[in-house]
């Protein structure tokens, strides 16, 4: 350690007791001045440590760090331009979630930290029982408790502050979640530091990005003086805002606040107990029981039934739409383009390949549409917090849940930003425990499977089936979660600030562009990746043709037929022949030998296959496949119809299949996504190996058991 002196700086709300610490600290070595061009006072002086002396600065009284009073601006501009080595946060016990505030927006600073828990004598008389230790865990800065008046903690809180100045030497901000919106806003506004970063130092480009969502003058004012940042960032700063004052129906201020809030009112439900009648809000009133331990479940499992419920009857009628469309389309198709390859491409390939996934375009834009409820009202995060205390057991970390939930725990997700939220999590296992089982959530991709085997085969049951299916999609990456963490990925789980911001009326226009917005991606994503994958799906199908002597054969027989009827039948069984032949053909035919304990036909296997570039292509390819094998269709018939009328098919085994595309190896942009975060392929080749080994165990257990019991 250096003998450089070490200068710490009191802050705190007026009245917390800062000048009372100040005074226990330096005694009579003590000068006032006044700060430079503003009338608020400054006090400094020294205290004694163990015979080295350290500068103390007392900062004049401030609720927030925000840029709207001078004492609030001094506070700030001292401690990003002096840099004291600590900020000794006075925080007043009998107040603790007012006075956190401040403390909150310290760390989100990242400048180091002493939380002195000051007036703890005026908290227990008033029956309020904080847990200081559990505070220090959860925020992770030294807290001590003290009784400024008395002097009582006042030496350790120098020693601690000595200590955090020793070893904390740069400056760390904490990245509170502010939600979706204000969070990818943060995310754009930094990527457009590229590389500017370092003259902010020791500022965080995230933390500028939130001051200027805060519409923080002071900052905006700076920003306007680095031209090289100014034009990109100040548009970019303007269009953000706008989208977020239109999508929330409040300024992002209020936004972040409430998030402040939220994450506080997290921290005090773990560190308070209190014995005391205190003023219960709103919110609290609502939390009391929709959080309640008992309570709170069971309200969560009803709403989730309840959503899928209106989502399937919602999306009925414009589900038909879509299919008669999309039938009318291939008609259309088959009778302007001549009969031949190209008629094939577009009608079997894309037509029916693309339509059938773009056919759930209505029940995505429901379910999407539900979410954004759960979401805006601040439901989602109590969904977070009641599931938080069943993950703990599991493993997982309290960040994980949120993963779990992006991924598609309530289903309609993505397993992509899901691995990306693990980012969050500080705790290298428990992070790849999460990115190992978020891929077995219901994603928005595997609804249209899910919705197509469930239109064709559970028809009087949809709810039911899609709610059974989320329960057993957590069940799975629970279980899995705990085995990971008993076995490959050993250790504690860390303690956790679970956030609960005050609920929200959402307003229709947000939820109705949180809606479109998640809609557009699946349209974009069938019209372009989905299209690619099922062309390549149909030239598997198609190529390579019958040899010629057979083709001939084929043509012959045909042309013999005695009647119309004999030789359509003739023409049908030619095409399958065609089907069988190709690539595809014979690739799903030689996967049953493995798949046929499962009870999967051929063109399921080929399916599967496909699925592996994205899950919706098991739809499409489907469709593909089935169109091929059929010639000329008397009416447009949709492909859940189809596919209950094979006999190939059954309830038992069109289950078996939603088991089996819940769990089987996660998607390739997935892998990918793996592949990164856990910085290792390895980790992205394990997670493709146990899942799939995982889905035929289930899938075998699930088809083999249901036909010994007789459901088959
Ligand atoms: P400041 O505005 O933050 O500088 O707060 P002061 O140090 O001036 O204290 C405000 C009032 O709280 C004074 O009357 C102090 O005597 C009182 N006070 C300070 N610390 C404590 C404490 O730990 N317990 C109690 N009961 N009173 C305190
Ligand atoms: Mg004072």
């Amino acid at each position: 350690m250096s003998a450089e002196k070490i200068t710490i700086a009191l802050a705190g709300n007026p009245n917390s007791g800062k000048t009372s610490l100040f005074n226990a600290l330096t005694g009579a070595r003590q000068h006032v001045g006044n700060y430079p061009g503003v009338t608020v006072e400054k006090k400094w002086g020294t205290a004694k440590l163990g015979g080295r002396e350290i500068e103390v600065v007392d900062l004049p009284g401030t609720y927030s760090l925000t840029a709207y009073s001078p004492e609030e601006l001094v506070a700030r501009n001292y401690v990003i331009e002096d840099r004291p080595q600590v900020v000794v946060d006075v925080v007043d016990a009998s107040n603790l979630e007012r006075n956190l505030y401040l403390a909150v927006q310290f760390m989100e600073l990242g400048v180091p930290v002493v939380i002195a828990l000051n007036m703890i004598d005026v908290a227990q008389s008033r029956g309020l029982h904080i847990d200081p230790d559990k505070l220090s865990r959860l925020l992770g800065v030294p807290v001590v408790p003290t009784v400024a008046r008395r002097g009582e903690g006042v030496l350790k809180v120098l020693k601690a502050a000595q200590e955090v100045a020793q070893q904390k030497t740069t400056w760390s901000p904490v990245d509170i979640s502010y939600g979706q919106d204000i969070d990818d806003a943060l995310k754009q506004l930094v990527a457009s530091f590229n590389g500017q970063e370092s003259a902010w130092e020791p500022l965080s480009p995230r933390w500028v990005g939130l001051k200027l969502l805060e519409n923080d003058a002071e900052v905006i004012k700076k920003i306007a003086q680095d031209r090289e940042l100014a034009a990109d960032l100040e548009t970019l700063r303007k269009k953000l805002y706008q989208h977020i004052t239109a999508t929330m129906g409040d300024d992002p201020e209020g936004v972040i606040a409430d998030h402040r809030y939220g994450y506080i009112a997290g921290l005090y439900h773990q560190v308070v107990t209190e014995s005391r009648q205190k003023r219960i809000e709103a919110s609290d009133r609502i939390d009391k029981v929709l959080t309640n331990r008992l309570l709170g479940p069971v309200i969560l499992l009803a709403i989730l039934y309840g959503v899928y419920q209106f989502v399937f009857w919602a999306s009925e009628t414009p589900v038909v739409w879509f299919e008669e469309f999309f039938g009318w389309l291939a008609g259309a198709a088959e009778a302007i383009i001549p009969a031949g390859l190209l008629q094939s491409l577009v009608v079997s390939g894309m037509i029916d390949g693309v339509g059938g996934v773009l056919g759930f375009v209505p029940l995505i834009a429901f379910m999407f549409f539900a979410i954004a409820i759960m979401e805006d009202s601040g439901y989602m995060a109590r969904v977070a917090y009641i599931l938080d205390r069943v993950l703990r057991h599991f493993g997982l970390h309290g960040n994980s849940v949120m993963a779990l939930i992006v991924s598609g725990g309530i289903s309609g997700g993505c397993a992509v930003p899901g691995v990306m939220a693990t980012r969050t999590l500080k705790d290298p296992k428990a992070r790849l425990a999460t990115i190992l089982t978020v891929p077995l959530m219901n994603c928005g991709a595997k609804l249209p499977v899910y919705a197509l085997l469930i239109a064709a085969f559970f028809a009087a049951k949809q709810a039911e089936v899609m709610f059974a299916l989320t329960l057993v999609s957590w069940g799975l990456a629970l279980v899995a979660a705990r085995i990971l963490r008993w076995t490959l990925l050993k250790g504690e789980t860390a303690p956790f600030v679970m956030e609960l911001p005050p609920y929200r009326m959402p307003t229709l226009k947000g939820l109705l562009i949180h809606t479109w917005e998640r809609t557009w991606q699946y349209i974009k994503k069938a019209g372009t990746v989905i299209l690619g994958v099922s062309v390549i799906m149909w030239a598997l199908m198609t190529f390579p043709g019958l040899p010629e002597e057979q083709t001939a054969k084929w043509e012959a027989r045909i042309a013999a037929a005695q009647s119309q009827e004999a030789k359509e039948q003739l023409s049908m069984q030619m095409a399958q022949a065609e089907v069988g032949h190709s690539v595809a053909g014979r690739m799903g035919r030689a996967l049953t030998y493995v798949t046929a304990p499962l009870g999967f036909d051929w063109r399921t296997n080929v399916a599967l296959v496909g699925g592996f570039a994205a899950k919706e292509v098991v739809v499409a390819t489907m469709g593909t496949a089935y169109s091929l094998g059929e010639v000329e269709p008397e009416e447009a018939e949709s492909l859940s119809s189809r596919l209950a009328k094979d006999p190939a098919w059954s309830p038992l085994m069109a289950f078996a299949l939603m088991i089996f595309v819940m769990v089987y190896a996660p998607c390739f942009v997935t892998v990918v996504m793996i592949r990164r975060e856990s910085g290792t392929w390895r980790w992205a080749l394990f997670s493709m190996a146990y899942t799939t080994v995982l889905a035929y165990l289930l899938a075998l257990v699930v088809f083999q058991g249901g036909k010994l019991l007789g459901l088959g």
